[in-house]
């Protein structure tokens, strides 16, 4: 048996559809422009690769976009008061701060000093509160991205057993918490899980969110089992660099029905969810209603 390959690089271009259409009856019918700030402190090359991509694909959906880039150097005041005037500015509805900050800075402080309503994240505790008691909120971007792929694979995820291994605050824990709040029994996994492998055999759905290169081998899948790997990780093969994800895919394929490639999988899907947060932040702060499928 082959794996159904999941293909997010294509569903991200439908979302990204989605949501620039939706953009344009804002613009049209009540003259409102969605915003998106991205804040980068420091000069972190990775950093920067990621700010420019969102910057240009907020443009391309016809949002504002708007970069704030800071020296490394940047007072903790000086950016909490940054992030008070964006956090004032009703021209922008989304504000994403570029993690990671530099040491001095206190990630926690300056994340929670973002508006909730604005923190298209997700990462403010209020809306990990609020996802965690199943109420409307900002939700993470890739466990969000990861959801929309497993609704469209499966229609209803009511009852399968879902298995995460990853505990982190950006993706498993969330993820779990959607996985939960679609009706799905729920594993968490992560290093000191015993017996991982007949934990993962048992999934429905696997969820790899781990950083560790390709540890998700085929004997832990289940026949037929769905399989996300958000798994980003840079190896050396054959002398040359290549990405690959938690997952071991050549093996994985062979055993389940369907299975995110990387790259091409979740990772388009992050951005793409960016938007869609954005979106629906800005519809939420004009008490329109939100975009339909592009919310948890
Ligand atoms: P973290 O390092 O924060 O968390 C990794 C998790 O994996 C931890 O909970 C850890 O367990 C668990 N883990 C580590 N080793 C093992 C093991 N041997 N067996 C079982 N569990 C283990 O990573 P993130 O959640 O931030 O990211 C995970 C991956 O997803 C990375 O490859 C990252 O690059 C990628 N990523 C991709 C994104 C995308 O857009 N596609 C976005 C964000 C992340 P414990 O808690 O016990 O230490």
């Amino acid at each position: 048996m082959t794996a159904a390959i999941i293909d997010g690089k294509a569903f991200a271009a439908k979302v990204r559809g989605e949501v620039a259409a939706h953009v344009a009856r804002l613009k049209e019918e009540h003259g409102i422009q969605p915003g998106l700030a991205v804040v980068l402190v420091g000069e972190d090359p990775a950093s920067q690769v990621y700010v420019s991509s969102k910057g240009k694909s907020t443009v391309e959906v016809g949002m504002k976009s708007v970069e704030h880039k800071l020296p490394a150097d940047t007072s903790e005041a000086d950016l909490l008061a940054l992030i008070a005037r964006l956090n004032a500015d009703s021209s922008i509805h989304g504000i994403l701060v570029q993690l990671p900050l530099p040491g001095h800075l206190n990630s926690e402080l300056v994340i929670n000093s973002i508006d909730p309503a604005k923190d298209v994240d997700g990462f403010h505790i209020s809306n990990v509160g609020l996802l965690g008691t199943g109420q409307k909120s900002m939700v993470p971007c890739t466990p969000l991205g990861c959801l929309m792929m497993l609704r469209d694979h499966h229609g209803s995820l009511a009852g399968l057993n879902a298995v995460v291994v990853g505990r982190s605050n950006i993706v498993g824990k969330p993820m779990a918490q959607l996985l939960l709040g679609d009706s799905c029994t729920v594993t968490i996994a992560h290093s000191r899980t015993k017996d991982l492998a007949a934990v993962c055999r048992g999934a429905d759905i696997l969820v790899a969110a781990v950083g560790r290169p390709e540890m998700i081998t085929g004997d832990m899948v289940k026949p037929g089992a769905t399989v996300i790997d958000v798994g980003i990780n840079r190896i050396e093969r054959d002398g040359k660099g290549k990405l690959v994800g938690d997952v071991h895919f050549d093996s994985a394929k062979e055993v389940a029905g369907a299975i995110t490639p990387v790259p091409g999988g979740v990772g388009p899907m992050t951005i793409a969810c960016l938007l869609a947060n954005t979106l629906t932040a800005c519809c939420r702060a004009n008490g329109l209603p939100e975009p339909k499928g592009l919310t948890a």
